[in-house]
């Protein structure tokens, strides 16, 4: 019998006692995470659009004090819609996206999922600023959508 997705996730984590690894695609940046997610999303706002190059980013967010890593990285900064001060963080080599860190939001670091080493460990919980989503970027209709990021998931 199949085991359930947050079963699976569950006994996934504390097999690898809850940490994270992941880097870019040269491999000359690599970080790792010994904390269990805060949160698992898909973001539609349009700097995720752009940062991905596709219809949306998909984020785990962690607690940043459990956050490691090596290598030199190159970042990009803008203000989001939500009006903080972000920071994208991205391997200057090969340009893969890697994480980004929030003025806002200090003990928080939003991993885009793909730079993990084992993506399938994401468990994405609802999609915010679904509003800015494009018609074709088709999600999932079972996850709740929110126009922006709702305050009380501040982390
Ligand atoms: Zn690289
Ligand atoms: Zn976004």
């Amino acid at each position: 019998m199949a085991m359930p997705a947050q079963f699976e996730t569950f006994w996934k984590h504390w097999g690898m006692l809850m940490i994270y690894r992941g880097g870019c695609r040269c491999g000359r940046v690599s970080y790792q995470i010994e904390a269990a997610p805060k949160f698992q999303l898909h973001c539609q706002c349009v700097e995720c659009q752009k940062l991905t190059g596709a219809g949306h980013a998909a984020i785990i967010v962690f607690p940043k004090d459990a956050f490691a890593s090596k290598g030199t990285v190159k970042t990009f900064g803008y203000r989001a819609e939500s009006g903080h001060d972000v920071i994208h963080h991205f391997c200057g080599e090969c340009g893969a996206p890697l994480y980004n860190l929030n003025s806002h939001y200090t003990n928080a670091v939003y991993i885009m999922v793909g730079s993990l080493e084992d993506p399938s460990l994401f468990a994405p919980e609802r999609i915010v600023f679904a509003s800015s989503g494009q018609e074709w970027d088709i999600m999932d209709p079972e996850l709740p959508g929110f126009q922006g990021m709702p305050k009380r998931w501040a982390v």
